[in-house]
């Protein structure tokens, strides 16, 4: 089955607990103002991937001992099929992992998704692809509504664990603040010959925090790949 993404990392460490696989979905038609991710707007945009592929990369995350996996985007239920199917193969391989690893592969890895719909726009196609969720963030990002709470872009934003896995693993953080750094800066080599190294930005960025970070980069010969919270 085919998914059309914008990328993916690990160990990801600032989009849910411990050092988690993250992988983004390429297309959201929902236009919140001030999105750091206007980049994953177009549906057109991104690549092509396919859940094999990104199982593939789970497993990977698994053998390197990962906490859990994070899908975000752009919009993941625009695509609920496809992220079903990832969904429910990972929670397979999650199953295979624990039973090769034993008691030394440590507490589960949990599944957080993110979108933007609230829980009253999620049909049944949405509610399948989030049947193997253990938490979600959902609702609309709120330029005006900034918050402190961890993981939440704006006030509005609610975290909603979904099984007994999600409760006992977000319980601590539904109303913890953000303490430490909210966002993981990965430099990567240029994509083409002779192009220069460039980051990513990855979090949960208080408001005014990209500006910083593009400054901040800019003073290490260092560019944002994406700038794309400006319209
Ligand atoms: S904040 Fe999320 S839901 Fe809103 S436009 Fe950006 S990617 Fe879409």
């Amino acid at each position: 089955m085919r998914i059309k993404i914008n990328g993916t990392h690990f160990p990801l460490e600032t989009l849910g607990p411990g050092r988690r696989l993250g992988v983004w979905f390429q297309g959201c038609p929902l236009a919140c103002a001030g999105c750091m991710s206007r980049h994953t707007w177009a549906a057109e945009g991104g690549r092509e991937s396919s859940v094999r592929e990104l199982l593939d990369l789970w497993r990977e995350a698994l053998d390197r001992g990962a906490d859990g996996l994070t899908v975000s985007g752009g919009e993941p239920l625009e695509q609920a099929p496809a992220l079903a199917g990832f969904l429910a193969g990972a929670a397979l391989l999650r199953s295979v992992a624990e039973r090769a690893g034993g008691a030394r592969r440590g507490p589960r890895a949990d599944f957080l998704v993110y979108t933007g719909y609230e829980q009253d726009e999620w049909d049944p196609p949405r509610l399948r692809a989030l049947r193997h969720a253990d938490a979600v963030v959902a609702g609309r990002f709120r330029i005006a509504e900034p918050t402190a709470l961890v993981w939440r872009g704006s006030a509005n934003q609610r975290l909603l664990p979904r099984t007994a896995l999600g409760r006992a693993r977000y319980a601590p953080h539904l109303r913890r603040r953000v303490t430490g750094p909210a966002v993981q800066v990965v430099v990567e080599a240029g994509r083409e010959p002779g192009e220069a190294p460039a980051a990513h930005l990855m979090g949960v960025p208080a408001r005014g925090e990209l500006t910083f970070y593009e400054r901040w980069l800019g003073e290490r010969g260092l560019r944002l790949r994406e700038r794309s919270w400006r319209p």
